[in-house]
């Protein structure tokens, strides 16, 4: 038997995540049935995550680096996966806030007007987020970038941030 690695511990919290009906919490979002304090601490208990933790607070007060995720808000995977790994290694994330897909819901009954200009303040929102970050990390899954997020790349090159990908730059295969 090898040791469980810690994407495998986190991966069983989030197979089977703690419900706040079964806890004292009161839900953050009451439609969301994980209890979010519940699953924070369910992390934060795993022990690699308690030492490393522990190992930065002793490291000093120094602000952790901040990165600021860019990316077509249809790879809600690829923002999970690396909002996660980022904050695992005590590196402070800014990504998006909602995803107008997946969080339909709250979405479905407005006009395509009224999405639209939602779209543009999260656009503006975001932009504010990439004022604050150190590094901006495009998450150009299979090679894409939409419109958006090229505007946001330009944006933080003119103000001379740091931009990395996560898949290489192909010319010509970015549209
Ligand atoms: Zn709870």
């Amino acid at each position: 038997m090898t040791d469980k690695t810690i994407r495998e511990k986190i991966a069983e919290i989030e197979h089977k995540p703690p419900r706040w009906k079964d806890c004292e919490h009161a839900p953050l979002a009451p439609w969301n049935p994980v209890c979010d304090t519940c699953f924070a601490d369910a992390i934060l208990a795993i022990p690699e995550i308690k030492e490393g933790q522990e190992l930065r607070e002793k490291a000093g007060r120094e602000r952790p680096e901040i990165v600021c995720l860019c990316g077509s808000t249809r790879f809600g995977d690829a923002f999970q996966k690396a909002n996660l790994d980022l904050t695992l290694v005590g590196i402070i994330v800014l990504s998006i806030g909602c995803n107008m897909k997946t969080d339909g819901e709250l979405f479905d009954r407005l006009t395509t007007d009224q999405r639209n200009q939602i779209k543009v303040r999260l656009d503006k929102l975001h932009l504010r987020k990439i004022d604050l970050a150190d590094r901006v990390y495009v998450l150009n899954v299979g090679g894409y970038i939409g419109d958006s997020t090229r505007a946001e790349v330009a944006y933080a090159e003119s103000l001379g941030k740091r931009i990395e990908y996560l898949e290489p730059l192909v010319s010509g295969l970015q549209k």
